[in-house]
């Protein structure tokens, strides 16, 4: 199969100035990781895979639930219908099939990177097989992740390019059937290098995936990524990061360390301290499904990992957290899930 759509921006990866923030600015380049392009059309129905919805009675398709995230499990409340359940990637749909339904798409890596981790067990995840590319274009590592492969044709440490074929799209996995058949894809931050301790320490499943479950990644809006590097490729990833809108703020105390390891990694989080000085606290700045957006030292004395902020809601604030936090309008509480949480991303455990 011809192939001649993965690569949507041609851009240098050397650092340019950026004035503003005084960093330097690590641009980076993205293709779409199969043929279908339809998320650039005026229909993108084409491009997302629907979901089974029933709500109130009535049965539907939406494909609107095939989108990056609060797009699934339908509530009303008094203030209207919303929706609970966060969906961390996009669902794209094939567009070759076989005479007996089966998905023919290959998949795709977006950009140039390392394999950092293949699943062929596909009983062993939720996600089926699936494949994770580290791409790192200066600004700490990034993740691609590639879910409900039919086949799996990289292995961990293989160097990729963008557009080099990592898998055939499928439909393994849980809640998934050969109908449904799409790619499910992230592109994350890792949250902790620590992840199995952390792992052993709260669950007594086995973890299969070292520190590349999906448990320790934070996606980001990959479709919205598309759209504003596709408008303007001189955007960096940190900027991007920062549009996504705070919606709460923990402190957690510093302790012996002079950083915390997620700004070590991403070292672009970090930002207001002044040369030489060592705050007792850090304060995180989250978006609503977790995204570390950004990390200020806080003045206060800590002993614990404190809710120190969170944006007005109407409704509960369990139904956009991902039920991290509880509470409502400017009152909440971190949640048992939500301190785990927050313990993994500082390193605090
Ligand atoms: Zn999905």
């Amino acid at each position: 199969m011809k192939f001649t759509c993965w690569l949507l921006a041609l851009c240098c990866v050397c650092p340019v100035a950026n004035a503003q923030l005084g960093e330097k600015q690590h641009l980076f380049k993205l293709g779409l990781p199969t043929a279908n392009t339809a998320i650039f059309s005026r229909d993108p129905s084409k491009f997302y895979m629907y979901t089974y919805r029933s709500f109130e009675g009535v049965s539907s398709h939406p494909w609107t639930a095939g989108r990056y995230g609060f797009v699934r499990n339908q509530r009303r409340t008094d203030h209207g219908i919303i929706f609970t359940k966060f969906h961390e990637g996009i669902d794209i749909r094939p567009i070759l099939r076989d005479k007996n339904n089966q998905p023919l798409d290959e998949v795709r890596s977006l950009t140039d990177g390392v394999v950092a981790y293949a699943n062929k067990v596909s009983g062993r995840s939720n996600y089926g097989n699936y494949v994770v590319v580290r791409h790192d274009w200066g600004d700490g590592p990034f993740y691609s992740l590639y879910a409900h492969l039919r086949s799996v044709a990289v292995s961990s440490g293989d160097r990729v390019k963008g557009g080099s074929v990592l898998g055939q799209l499928g439909y393994t996995g849980a809640g998934i059937n050969r109908e449904r058949s799409h790619v499910h894809l992230e592109f994350a931050m890792m949250l902790s290098e620590r992840f199995e301790t952390w792992y052993k320490k709260y669950f007594r499943s086995p973890n299969h995936h070292n520190i590349h479950s999906g448990l320790n990644f934070s996606g980001m809006d990959i479709a919205g990524l598309f759209h504003s590097h596709k408008g303007n490729p001189q955007l960096t990833l940190p900027e991007f990061i920062r549009m996504a809108g705070a919606y709460y703020k923990v402190a957690v105390p510093a302790k012996h360390l002079q950083s915390l390891p997620i700004s070590k990694r991403y070292p672009w989080l970090e930002r207001g301290r002044e040369p030489g000085k060592f705050p007792p606290a850090w304060e995180i700045t989250l978006s609503s499904s977790g995204l570390p957006m950004e990390v200020r030292p806080y003045s206060k004395k800590i002993t614990r990992n404190t809710l120190t902020w969170v944006k007005d809601s109407p409704v509960s604030h369990s139904y956009n957290t991902l039920s991290r936090l509880s509470g409502i309008g400017s009152k909440a509480k971190l949640t048992n899930s939500g301190l785990l949480y927050i313990q993994l991303l500082s390193d605090t455990f």
